[in-house]
Formats: structure tokens, sequence, C-alpha cells
């Protein structure tokens, strides 16, 4: 198998073609920025609806526009010019905020429509869309020991309600906008994504940073208990955000993924009891567990079929759980003494 191409080695993208990336104020677009500055992009786009502040990451070099991307007009100023489009922009976060305001992640869809007409008429090259493993039909995924899902389970569909249906559609976008006007789109479904510069507090923070952010909270305080959402059987798999950027990068660049929505998570299923003592073990403390049966638990199990990807790219997002959730823990716990400091945090 050949090596798989990146941004870097595509023989059709130079350093200074503009990469545009939607949604850049949040976790993986940020980081996605700040990847492809490091890789010596010389031009780089970075929109966001949020107030320039409260960026998660900042990169320097890379202009940084805010502008609301469900509005038509705005896409086009944002994709002038772009030889590549990378839309990370949507309405979402973990369990606790996608089960609550289905019809906020719904109207993602006006971001990824206008979005993805605003690069066709741009004349960009390719188009990347952030998918989601919440596509999948979820009457496989009752199961704490999963079956792993692979690319075909999204069919017959029954989406998680809104975020799930929502991504389904734009990735029908995609397909038709290859199959009908020749724009060159790349759909990934990612898997749990976690890591430093993600968000770890307010309501969108998924289980990984959660946990993280109760242990180190529980040891600050001293308080001897944490709550956990459900009865601590669900399973996920979790991809730490260097392997995402990565991932991202040889999915947009690779010919034979044009238009074919493909897994990009880690294939290491871990269980919600089993990353909170792992949380503990780093924390260095032992804590009472209290289980909320009330609370969004989201499906009982999901795991990636990483079959499609390993035989595609010949590579699968493999840092190890623990390694990664200890660089997150040890960011968060930094976050959280600024912000105890009285300092400004983002996330
Ligand atoms: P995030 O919330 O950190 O970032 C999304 C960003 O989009 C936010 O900064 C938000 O302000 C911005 N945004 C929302 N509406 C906007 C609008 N109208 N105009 C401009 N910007 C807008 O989320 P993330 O984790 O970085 O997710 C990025 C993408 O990956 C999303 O499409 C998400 O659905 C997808 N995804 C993420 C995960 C994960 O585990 N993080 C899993 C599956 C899919």
């Amino acid at each position: 198998m050949n090596t798989p191409l990146t941004a870097a080695t595509c023989p059709t993208l130079r350093r200074d073609d503009l990469i545009v990336i939607g949604g850049a104020g949040g976790f993986i677009g940020g980081s996605l920025a700040r990847y492809f500055h490091d890789q010596g992009f010389t031009r780089i786009r970075a929109i966001d609806k949020k107030p320039l502040p409260e960026w998660y990451q900042r990169v320097p070099g890379v202009e940084s526009l805010c502008m609301d991307l469900s509005e038509y007009d705005n896409c086009v100023r944002a994709c002038e010019g772009a030889t590549e489009v990378y839309n990370l922009a949507a309405d979402m976060g973990g369990m606790g905020f996608i089960e609550r305001f289905r019809v906020e992640c719904l109207r993602s869809v006006l971001i990824n429509t206008h979005m993805i007409e605003a690069a066709y008429r741009a004349g960009a090259r390719r188009f990347f869309f952030s998918s989601s493993a919440c596509a999948y039909n979820i009457t496989l995924q009752q199961d704490p020991n999963v079956r792993a899902l692979k690319e075909s389970d999204a069919y017959p569909a029954m989406a998680e309600r809104g975020y799930g249906w929502e991504k389904l559609v734009s990735e029908i976008f995609c397909q038709e906008y290859w199959a009908e006007r020749g724009l060159e789109t790349h759909i990934a479904r990612f898997h749990n994504v976690y890591g430093p510069n993600g968000t770890w507090d307010g309501g969108r923070e998924k289980a990984p940073a959660a946990i993280c952010r109760k242990v180190i909270t529980a040891k600050d305080t001293g308080s001897h208990e944490i709550q956990i959402w459900g009865d601590g059987t669900q399973t996920r798999s979790f991809m730490y955000i260097d392997d995402c950027v990565v991932g991202i990068d040889m999915i947009m660049h690779c010919k034979e993924l044009i238009a074919t929505p493909i897994n990009l998570g880690s294939s290491e299923l871990i269980g919600v009891n089993q990353l909170v003592s792992l949380a503990e073990e780093i924390g260095g403390v032992k804590l009472t567990r209290k289980y909320q049966l009330d609370a969004p638990r989201g499906v009982a199990g999901r795991n990636s079929d990483n079959t499609f990807i390993k035989s595609v790219l010949g590579w699968e997002p493999s840092t190890p759980f623990r390694d990664g959730l200890t660089k997150t823990y040890a960011w968060i716990e930094q976050q959280y003494m600024t912000r105890k400091a009285g300092k400004h945090t983002v996330s």
C-alpha cells in the first residue's frame, strides 16, 4: 500500500493555498488550524460565531473571523478564494446537550448547506464534513458489549434524534454535490474526540472531560463523592485529538474516499466505570460513586469498526486511552486552577 497523501505531500496543494476552517474557535477546528499552521501552511482562514476572546485556541498568523456560518452571505465571505474548506462548525455537545437541544442540533443543517454551496461557488477543490457516530442506527447500540459499527450500519437509518439525523442529511448533501456538481467532498464519522483545548465545563462537555473535572473538583474540595450519569456500564471508544487531526488530513487527501463516509475513531472500547477508575488513578484519589439513573446516558454501547480505514489508509487512531487521558487530565487541572485563581479560561 502507498503511503497516504496529506496536505503536506499532496501534489495539487501549495503551502500558500487558502485553507478555510469553519468552527475554528472550537475544539477540533482550533486544533486543525494549529496543525496546518505547524505544517507550514501560510494562508489559513479560521471562522467561528463565538467572539474571538472566547476561542479555545488562537493561532498566530491565522486570519481569524467572527461570523455566523448559518447565514449564507457569511459563508460566501468565508469561502472566498478557498482551495480547501473544512467545516467543523456545529451546535453540539455531549449527551446532556444533544438530548436536550435537538432543534439547535438540527439547525446546524443551515451551516452545512450554506458552507458547501459557498465552497462550490468559490471553486474550492475539496470540502470536508465532520459527521458523527451518532449518524448510526441506534437499534444496533443497545448492548454495552456492542459489535463495533461499520460504515454500512448507518442504513437502514435510525440515527440519534436531532443531532444524528442532521449529520446523515448533511452527508447526503456532500454525496450529491460530488455526484451532480463534481465538488470533491470527504466525510468522516468521528467517534468521541477528547484532549486538551476541548470543552471541559458548562454543559457541552463530553464524558472524559466531565469525569476528569469531577475528580479534580472532588480532590480539591475534599468531597469523597462522584456523580456518574447512568449506571456506569455504558461503553464508548474515545479518540485522542492528535489522531483526529491527522485522520482528517489523510481522509481529505485520499481519492478513494471521495463522497464516502468513513469511521474516524479509536477501536479501544472503554466502560464509563473504567473511565472513572482511570481518572481516579491519575488524580491519586478514590471516590464513592453515586449513579444518576435519570441523567442523559445515550446509547448503551458504541465502538468504531476500523476495518475500512485500515484497508484504505493503512492507519487507524492508536493513542492509548490511558496516555490521552493523562494529558487531558493535566490540562483540565491547569484550567481548573487558573479559574480558581480568578483568571479567565475558555471553555
Ligand atoms: P465544538 O463545540 O468545540 O466546536 C464547534 C464550533 O462551532 C464552536 O466553537 C461553535 O461556536 C461553532 N459554531 C456553532 N455554530 C456556528 C455558526 N452558526 N457559525 C460559526 N460557528 C459556529 O465542537 P467540536 O468537538 O470541535 O466538534 C467539531 C465538529 O465535529 C462538529 O461538527 C461536531 O458535530 C463533530 N463531532 C465532534 C465529536 C466530538 O467528540 N468532539 C464527535 C462527533 C462529531
